[in-house]
């Protein structure tokens, strides 16, 4: 069985592909596998898109989209009676703003590890707030405020964001102490899909981001707190722009 082509994996810009056309190859109870998406099947701490798929004289709203194994797009709708053909549509207002949250936060944990030399060990994030938790460090209220003092300096310098693939050897000398959990990945990747805020961090990831950090607007950081002896949680969100 063929892989889903993912349309927003090779650069920057195809993380703004909204609309695609595509083939349906397989149709199950409630789901459909399609041979190209631009939809983003949740993982990584980025939630599923939704939208729907459209066709002439119909349409199916897509609820969710799981990576297991295969690609499969969740449907309302009987499966079955989806057309070979389909235009897809993504919810974009979501979307965007999952791309402007996964961005700031590649940013904040950039900032936090240059400030405070703690790491980044997991994140959720979410349209409207999101979290990210750090490794060994504990931070005072008066942190976020010179984290988003940081923050909002380098998103007032509009610094472009790009997306390409990296040999892992490379990435391994490139990327800086503490920032990404490469000893993690499997020996057997080999390449990998680097997010560059230019000049100023390299990680590796799979999820969508903006093109630049103007995009993004200023941080609203929302708090923080503890999460063990060993782990700290600090929540945010962005300015409406
Ligand atoms: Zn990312």
């Amino acid at each position: 069985m063929a892989d889903t082509e993912m349309l927003y994996m090779p650069d920057i810009e195809s993380n703004y592909v909204r609309e695609f056309q595509a083939r349906v190859i397989k149709r199950k109870k409630d789901y459909i596998m399609l041979d190209r998406s631009a939809f983003y099947p949740e993982g990584g701490g980025q939630p599923s898109d939704t939208g729907r798929v459209e066709w002439e004289g119909g349409s199916a709203e897509v609820t969710f989209v799981q990576k297991k194994g295969i690609v499969k797009h969740i449907i309302e709708g009987d499966p079955q009676s989806v057309p070979d053909e389909v235009t897809g549509f993504l919810d974009w207002d979501r979307r965007h703003a999952h791309m402007r949250m996964h961005t700031a936060q590649h940013l904040i944990s950039a900032v936090i590890l240059e400030l405070y030399g703690a790491h980044t060990v997991g994140n959720q994030l979410y349209a409207d707030r999101s979290r990210i938790d750090f490794d060994r460090t504990r931070l005072a209220d008066e942190d976020l405020e010179r984290v988003k003092v940081r923050f909002d300096e380098l998103v007032d310098q509009a610094i472009p964001v790009s997306v390409y693939e990296m040999d892992r050897k490379e990435m391994e000398e490139r990327v800086k102490v503490g920032r990404a959990q490469l000893d993690l990945l499997p020996s057997s990747i080999t390449r990998l899909r680097v997010v560059d805020i230019e000049g100023y961090d390299l990680c590796p990831c799979a999820g969508t981001h903006v093109r630049n950090l103007s995009e993004l607007g200023h941080l609203v950081p929302l708090g923080r707190e503890s999460k063990g002896a060993q782990k700290e949680r600090v929540h945010f969100t962005l300015e409406e722009i």
